[in-house]
């Protein structure tokens, strides 16, 4: 068979598996397993493919169509330009959460200390340290296995954080210029409806907002008073309908400046705000 008909095939079977995107993850899982580009592919699609590359991408293939995720597959998530290491232990990143880095680095000053709740893979507190230079990190997650990625990404992107593991706030100490938080936010009963990939493949801990969803903004919003420093500011991912509600608890809280902003898709996706 040869690349170009692996490539078909594969991608007719992702289809009849039900999986979104078939034609892109079976691309994505022929350059992995082919260790090839696309310009490779185009100047070889004729030539047979050798037995054991074909073998390692039907497997890849079968795996995909259990609805693994690609990037468990693959290892990896690019976010921000950059690749991180992932794994069933922390919430693949999102390309909305771009937001929420783009706005912190709106906001953060050079010899900032930032502090990152629920870390997960370390892609916030790690894309910030990377662009701006001369701050320093915290990163705060309850799971020790979601910790050791975090760790794993900061040490191959060469940045320097504090890990720490604990239930929010119970091992921090000190106070920071700027809190960043993506906390689980998705309403416990909305679990059970979201695809495959997501409720079997992806923690449940880094998803679960809860009864209505918005736990995590309480307690944070709440405790984050007195870990920051005044003009400090907080930063949020949120759902696309929890905006009205983070910002008015926010205020509430006595925080200023309070802004939601929205994602590319136009929906709602960031809130901010600082403590006077
Ligand atoms: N902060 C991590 C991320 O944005 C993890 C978020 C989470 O586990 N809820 O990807």
């Amino acid at each position: 068979m040869t690349y170009q008909e692996a490539l078909k095939k594969a991608e007719e079977y992702l289809v009849s598996r039900g999986i979104d995107n078939a034609p892109v993850d079976a691309w994505y899982l022929m350059e992995y397993s082919c260790k090839c580009d696309r310009s490779w592919f185009l100047m070889n699609r004729e030539k047979e493919m050798p037995g054991p590359l074909y073998a390692r991408y039907q497997s890849m293939l079968s795996d995909r169509a259990r609805h693994i995720p690609l990037q468990h597959l693959t290892g990896e998530q690019e976010f921000m330009g950059i690749p991180f290491m992932v794994n069933e232990n922390v919430l693949i990143p999102r390309q909305d959460t771009e937001i929420l880095v783009e706005e912190a680095l709106k906001v953060i000053k050079p010899g900032s200390h930032v502090l990152d709740m629920c870390t997960g893979s370390g892609c916030i507190i790690i894309s910030l340290m990377k662009y701006k230079q001369d701050i320093l990190g915290t990163a705060v997650d309850i799971s020790n296995a979601a910790l050791d990625v975090a760790k794993e990404n900061a040490a191959r992107q060469g940045v320097c954080i504090d890990f720490i593991q604990g239930n929010l706030f119970q091992n921090i100490d000190g106070k920071y210029d700027a809190i960043v938080s993506n906390p689980p936010y998705i309403p416990t009963d909305e679990i059970s409806k979201l695809m495959e990939e997501v409720r079997c493949h992806e923690p449940a801990g880094a998803l679960d907002g809860r009864e209505d969803g918005l736990y995590f903004y309480r307690q944070i919003i709440t405790k984050s008073c007195g870990f920051l420093k005044a003009g400090g500011w907080l930063l949020f991912e949120i759902g696309y309908d929890q905006g009205l509600s983070v910002s008015e608890m926010m205020k509430s809280a006595g925080f200023s400046d309070v802004r939601v902003i929205k994602d590319l898709a136009g929906l709602d996706r960031v809130v901010k705000g600082k403590l006077p």
